[in-house]
């Protein structure tokens, strides 16, 4: 019944994501569209090119992620959890966000220890940890450096995202995970939402600690992976 009722919920909140997606997803194609035209048409100046072409490529990337967001939470557990070597998947993702951490002054920094295997999705630990680069390098306004540590405790693998940005208060806080919850002008408030339910998924848990205008950090702890275990 318990189950029955998570699949309702899940195909609820599904059903309403689409039609956000769609409105999400129309509205950088509005943009990027006008500004192809305006190249196309107007004489515009060196500087005014590379700022729209800047945006656009912006406003595509920022489609991407709400796909990908929107494909990770619609995908049904039906797959075989997998050994994730997690320093691995974390130095993947920092090469990925790089050129986006570049254009905010940000340098991404990480330290993983060695054979840090948890079970399950590898996409779906990268998605959780794209949200959260992502989230981090945002919150950095005045630029700084997103440090990213690995590390065992016992007998779980802890994964430190920490900013120093503009944090969060107490109430801002509690809100952190609802769907469409956002501070941001272009902000979806989906990231955040979908990557607690994907650490929640691979039996993850999610700690946050923030400071209204000092900075935020996130500890993922998961169950450690015998070296030559396999899932089950
Ligand atoms: P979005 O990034 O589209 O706004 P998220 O679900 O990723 O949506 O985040 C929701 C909100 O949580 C953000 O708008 C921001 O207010 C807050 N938040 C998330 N991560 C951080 C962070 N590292 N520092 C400060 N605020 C954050
Ligand atoms: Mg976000």
């Amino acid at each position: 019944m318990r189950l029955e009722a998570q699949r309702n919920e899940k195909l609820y909140v599904l059903g309403e994501l689409a039609a956000a997606i769609a409105h999400e997803i129309r509205n950088p194609m509005t943009v990027v569209r006008g500004f192809l035209q305006l190249l196309q048409e107007q004489h515009i100046s060196p500087e005014k090119q590379k700022k729209f072409m800047q945006l656009s490529i912006d406003e595509l990337d920022r489609s991407e992620l709400i796909i990908s967001n929107y494909l990770a939470f619609a995908k049904p557990q039906i797959d075989k959890p997998e050994r994730i070597d997690v320093g691995q998947r974390i130095h993947s993702v920092a090469d990925i966000i790089s050129s986006f951490a570049i254009l905010r002054s940000v340098t991404v920094e990480h330290q993983s220890e060695h054979d840090l295997i948890i079970a399950g999705d590898p996409e779906k630990l990268s998605q959780a940890l794209m949200n959260l680069f992502k989230n981090g390098i945002e919150a950095m306004t005045q630029g700084g450096t997103l440090q990213i540590h690995a590390h065992k405790r016992g007998h779980s693998v802890q994964i430190e995202v920490i900013d120093t940005g503009v944090g969060m208060s107490a109430a801002e806080l509690t809100r952190l995970g609802n769907p469409y919850y956002s501070t941001k002008e272009m902000g979806t408030g989906l990231g955040l939402m979908v990557t607690y339910r994907l650490i929640h998924s691979m039996n993850g848990q999610v700690g946050v600690k923030s400071e209204k205008g000092k900075g935020t950090r996130f500890t993922l702890t998961f169950p450690l992976l015998d070296k030559n275990a396999l899932p089950d």
